[in-house]
């Protein structure tokens, strides 16, 4: 899979400084036994800055949980511009995590903003997407996906999504212990890059799909090996070292194994 594996680290609203030096210095011990793939750390916006001069040279990207749908910088209190983000080393942001739509009011059409401004930014967006499970129950998770998608699209236009990252997050799956199915994330996945191909299959053949919600060291590996999951999205497990670099030695283990 010319693709290739990203896992990414959601560290939330959690940490100081003092655990977060731990951890980076628990992933810096470990990374060496992951180089086939890509790993990616998102920790809270007051400590960006802090981890990616920790991290250093090691090859551990850092990428925003956030940023504002405004164009340019100015008069927003309490915002930061994508331009802020790449200044203090981010690579990637998340934009649309399901925390932020039901949370903090986001909707399709800020989503795609945000999309939109990471992108004139240059950081690589991590679009989240995902049914909650009333949705999915009243069998609503391809319209939900679709509409989703298609708004970005709308608005970015699908050469956007060139090197982009999409991740597939149950909402009921997130935090809750309650993971898909291989076959429920497999046709999830399927359905996400099939939207995308629909628009351009060089472009959706290229995006990476993470999937999201109560990933562990213990399912990593079955989720990872659907064709169409590229890696994870982690949030809660991304806080201990040793679960995390587990996380990533099973798509390691996947990535060499096609390498081979
Ligand atoms: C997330 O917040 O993106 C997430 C997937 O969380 P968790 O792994 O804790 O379910």
């Amino acid at each position: 899979m010319s693709r290739g594996y990203l896992v990414a680290g959601n560290w939330k609203m959690n940490g100081s400084s003092a655990s977060n030096a731990a951890l980076v210095e628990g992933l810096l011990r470990g990374i060496a036994e992951c180089p086939a793939i890509d790993v990616l750390v998102c920790p809270p916006a007051l400590y960006l800055d802090a981890v990616r001069r920790h991290i250093g040279a090691a090859p551990i990207a850092v990428g925003g949980q956030n940023l504002s749908d405004e164009r340019e910088p100015g008069a927003y209190t309490g915002e930061l511009h994508a331009s802020m983000l790449n200044d203090v080393g981010c690579s990637h942001v998340l934009v649309g995590h399901s925390e932020r739509r039901t949370l903090y009011g986001e909707n399709d059409a800020c989503v795609a903003r945000k999309f939109v401004v990471a992108r004139a930014g240059g950081l690589i967006p991590v679009l989240c997407i995902g049914e909650t499970l009333a949705e999915r129950e009243a069998d609503q998770t391809e319209i939900v996906l679709k509409r989703q998608l298609d708004a970005v699209i709308a608005a970015a236009g699908i050469g956007a999504f060139i090197n982009a990252v999409v991740a597939y997050e149950p909402v009921w799956a997130i935090g809750t212990g309650r993971t898909a199915s291989v076959e429920q994330a497999q046709a999830a996945h399927a359905f996400i890059r099939g939207v995308l191909a629909a628009n351009d299959a060089k472009i959706a053949n290229s995006v990476r799909l993470l999937y999201g919600g109560s990933v562990k060291a213990d399912n990593a590996a079955s989720l990872f090996s659907c064709e169409d999951v590229d890696g994870g999205l982690i949030g809660g497990a991304s806080l201990k070292a040793p679960e995390f670099l587990a996380i990533c030695a099973s798509a390691q283990i996947l990535a060499a194994s096609l390498d081979a």
